[in-house]
């Protein structure tokens, strides 16, 4: 399936408009679809699986910016934190400190994000909103911590996702007051980016709209 060239022009004029970032959500696809993308002057890609970010980053041009947007295992961060350039998916201190690591080791800083967990559904995963704000930033200064992300329930009720995404945006303005450095809230995916965008977030992550389905 070739990808949504209009949608494509659409969505980044919108992200010029309101100063968004939008993220390309390439995993399952192939490289292809990338450089499709790539040479309409789209840099930033993001990927859920290690293994495949650490062959696609290898194959493709080296100015793409690549985000990590999965759930990440501790273990596997010396593997992505060479390049990456943005981990949206900081989920404990835990994976701080191997972060922290792995950046000291390479006297790299590692652009990360804080996620927390704003949907009903259980399963997914992140920091709670009230945990975050105890937080000594300081404590990282290979790990960048940049801002937030978060991902609103699976729901098509809008009064959900809204407030869901506003919690987040609220969240990101307090802690914000006390390290003004941050300064990205990564929220939104293919079927709630305008609300996303209505609620404040400046990264967009957009898979299916650009690139089809995954069957
Ligand atoms: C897959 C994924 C996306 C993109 O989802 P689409 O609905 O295809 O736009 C965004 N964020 C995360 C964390 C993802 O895993």
């Amino acid at each position: 399936m070739p990808v949504d060239v209009a949608f494509f022009e659409q969505i980044t004029a919108r992200c010029q408009a309101t100063g968004a970032t939008l993220v390309a959500v390439s995993k399952t696809k192939p490289a292809a679809d990338i450089m499709a993308l790539y040479e309409l002057g789209q840099r930033h890609f993001g990927e859920n699986y290690v293994q495949e970010l650490v062959e696609k980053a290898d194959q493709l041009p080296p100015d793409i910016c690549w985000h990590f947007i999965g759930h990440l295992q501790s273990n596997k961060v010396k593997y992505i934190a060479p390049f990456v350039h943005l981990i949206h998916g900081i989920d404990s201190i835990k994976l701080l400190n191997e972060v922290e690591k792995q950046g000291k080791k390479l006297g790299r800083r590692v652009g990360c994000l804080l996620q927390l967990h704003i949907a009903q559904e259980s399963t997914k995963f992140g920091f709670d909103p009230s945990e975050v704000k105890g937080i000594d930033l300081t404590q990282w200064p290979h790990a960048e911590v940049r801002g937030l992300m978060g991902m609103a329930s699976f729901s098509n009720s809008e009064p959900q996702v809204r407030q869901e995404f506003l919690q987040l945006k609220q969240s990101f303005v307090d802690l914000k007051a006390h390290y003004t450095q941050l300064d990205t809230l990564s929220m939104g995916m293919s079927g709630d980016y305008n609300l996303a965008l209505d609620c404040g977030s400046n990264m967009l992550r957009i898979g299916s709209l650009l690139f089809g389905s995954r069957g």
